[in-house]
């Protein structure tokens, strides 16, 4: 059988996979997610990343972290936990690691979950490898160049100037999915080999901060609501990139806005 090395991740790719609520849908069913993301340095991620959550689609957000109350006054409808989060109660999916510092237990925790897990950010520096591996549900790991160039020991020139070879490299060495965030974004399985998924809706304008975080929030929402981690994660690169631009139109965009046009992203693709 012909097995491209590369494709291209489409509208039509995307129409199909997008989680719609039917008439016998309740909120687990479209999926609760738990976001372990924040820290008293770095409120905003949690926040960040929550929001990306909800507008993802995700039928319920768990915040369990230092966050709650930044979390809380942008967005009431969430669920907060003040244990860890083996304690946390219905889990679907979670999405673990943007501004989280150095709270390894939290991270520990997740990994150690037996639903799917999205790792990212400061969660890519406090994951054991080893850990990673042994999970039996699916992980999707979303390192930007310079994590992804920490986590093989080498440059973020390296990383850039081989992304396919990069992305496919990692995937091997954590036995996960892995999406490497860039100017070209692009998913890979975990058993390293087979179609990399590139990503066409990409904008500069989403290289802002806090961007990456909106992205966690949303693939986990995908994750939560039964994708697989290839599928949440080129359905998040590209409807992310897609609100990204339908936010921005030529000019400069918060990582809120494009939270905020992930609902325009949806209507487009739709
Ligand atoms: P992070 O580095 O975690 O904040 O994530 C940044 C987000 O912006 C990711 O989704 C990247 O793919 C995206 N991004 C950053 N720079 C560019 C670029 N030059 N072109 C397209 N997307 C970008
Ligand atoms: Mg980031």
């Amino acid at each position: 059988a012909y097995d491209p090395v590369v494709e291209a991740f489409q509208y039509a790719d995307v129409d199909r996979l997008l989680p719609v609520p039917g008439a016998e849908s309740d909120k687990y069913r479209r999926g609760v997610v738990g976001v372990v993301a924040g820290s008293a340095r770095y409120p905003g991620a949690a926040v960040l990343a929550v929001a990306g959550a909800l507008r993802g689609g995700a039928g319920a957000v768990r915040y369990v972290g230092p966050a709650a109350d930044a979390v809380l006054a942008r967005f009431p409808e969430t669920l907060v936990s003040a244990g860890p989060p083996a304690r946390a109660g219905r889990v679907q999916a979670w999405a673990a690691g943007p501004g989280l510092g150095d709270d390894g237990d939290r991270l520990r925790d997740v990994v150690a979950a037996d639903v799917p897990v999205l790792i990212d950010a400061d969660g890519l520096r406090l994951a054991d490898a080893a850990a990673v591996r042994k999970r039996v549900a699916p992980t999707l790991l979303t390192p930007h160049a310079g994590e992804a160039a920490a986590l093989l020991g080498t440059s973020r020139e390296e990383v850039e100037s081989g992304r396919l070879e990069a992305v496919r490299e990692l995937a091997g060495r954590y036995a996960a999915t892995v999406l490497l965030k860039g100017s070209t974004t692009v998913v890979a399985g975990p058993d390293g080999t087979g179609a990399v998924r590139v990503n066409p809706t990409g904008t500069p304008w989403l290289a802002t901060a806090g961007s990456g975080d909106v992205l966690s929030g949303l693939a986990g929402a995908l994750l939560a609501a039964g994708l697989g981690a290839r599928d949440a994660g080129a359905t998040g690169a590209f409807l992310h990139g897609l609100a990204a631009r339908l936010a921005a139109d030529g000019a400069p965009v918060a990582a809120q806005d494009v939270a905020d046009a992930l609902p325009a992203a949806w209507r487009d693709v739709r």
